[in-house]
C-alpha cells in the first residue's frame, strides 16, 4: 500500500499502545502526544483515533470531529500553559511537508514563531 493511502501508520500503533508515546491528552475521539523531534519547546501533536489520512480527504460527515480536534488543540494548549499563544499547523499531502498519513494537527509554542513558514 502506498504511504498515502490511508493504511497503518506510526501513529495507529501509538494508538494501540504498540508503541509508546508521551501522551498528553485522550478522549474518545482523540490522542495527543509530544512530537518525538519537537520543533519548539513545546510540539505536541492532536491526532483522531479515526485513521483519516490527510485534511484534504475529510468530508462534510467529519465535521464535528475536525471541530473536536480543534477545540482540544486549544484545551491542550492551555493545559500545557501556553498562555502567551502557539501556532496550530496541519501538514496535508506531499507539497504540504507531510510525511505521517495520519490526520494530525501540530501544536507549537513556547517561543516566538516567524513568518512565513518555511
Ligand atoms: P508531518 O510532517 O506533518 O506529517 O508530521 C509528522 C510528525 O510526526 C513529525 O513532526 C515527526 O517528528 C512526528 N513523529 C513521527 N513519529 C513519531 C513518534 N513515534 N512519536 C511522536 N512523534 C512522531
Amino acid at each position: 500500500m502506498s504511504e498515502n493511502s490511508g493504511s497503518d501508520t506510526v501513529f495507529g500503533k501509538i494508538i494501540r499502545r504498540e508503541i509508546p508515546a508521551d501522551i498528553v491528552y485522550e478522549d474518545n475521539l482523540c490522542l495527543a502526544f509530544r512530537d518525538v523531534n519537537p520543533q519548539a519547546p513545546v510540539h505536541v501533536l492532536v491526532i483522531p483515533k479515526e485513521p483519516i489520512a490527510k485534511l484534504s480527504d475529510t468530508e462534510s460527515k467529519n465535521h464535528a470531529l475536525l471541530g473536536h480536534l480543534l477545540l482540544t488543540v486549544k484545551r491542550v494548549a492551555e493545559q500545557l500553559g501556553l498562555a502567551n499563544g502557539y501556532r496550530v499547523v496541519i501538514n496535508t499531502g506531499e507539497e504540504g511537508g507531510q510525511t505521517v498519513y495520519h490526520l494530525h494537527l501540530h501544536i507549537l509554542g513556547g517561543r516566538p514563531m516567524q513568518w512565513p513558514p518555511g
